[in-house]
């Protein structure tokens, strides 16, 4: 199922609105980027970027950096610094800040490219290409419009939301 985004979404971020920002995360923050798009949330990864590149990314594109550089997160205006080099705990530090963070997959965000999803009917040509059990179960299919990777509803799914689901926990760290 595809989630409506929150009205002013991808609009211009700001600390305290309802929507949450949209996001360049930095070279060390690759998996949380990924987790990032999994709970539909725009998040450019910026690998290979320089300190620079990533400040003028950020200001040109209206996001938020995030970033593991002490110094960088103080050059930026809108910058966000993450301490942990854990998963877990740089999750839950942003989720701290943003609240308005959904802790579910929206399948609205790929993955792995940051691009837009869309749903895939069973007649489209790309749904060829699905394992057998995927098509036979008739879920719901999705496919990204940037680079054509295909989700849906499986057991990879289902062990992102229990993560997701445990990181809220009191004492989860995994
Ligand atoms: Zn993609």
């Amino acid at each position: 199922m595809v989630r409506g985004l929150p009205k002013g979404f991808g609009r211009r971020p700001g600390w305290a609105g309802v929507a949450p920002p949209r996001w360049l995360a930095d070279e060390m923050l690759g998996r949380l980027a990924r987790y990032l798009r999994f709970v539909g949330c725009d998040t450019v990864y910026g690998r290979g970027m320089s300190d620079d590149e990533l400040l003028a990314t950020a200001a040109r594109e209206g996001r938020i950096l995030l970033t593991r550089d002490r110094p960088l997160s103080r050059r930026g205006r809108q910058a966000f610094l993450i301490d942990s080099p854990e998963l877990a705990r740089q999750w839950r530090a942003v989720r701290a800040a943003w609240p308005e963070v959904p802790i579910a997959p929206a399948f609205s965000r790929c993955t792995r490219c940051n691009g837009e999803l869309e749903p895939v009917v069973p007649e489209d040509p790309r749904a060829a290409s699905l394992p057998p059990g995927v098509r036979g179960r008739r879920t719901a299919v999705f496919a990204c419009r940037s680079c054509g990777h295909l989700y849906w509803e499986g057991s990879h799914t289902e062990s992102v939301r229990r993560r997701l689901a445990a990181w809220e926990g009191p004492a989860a760290e995994r």
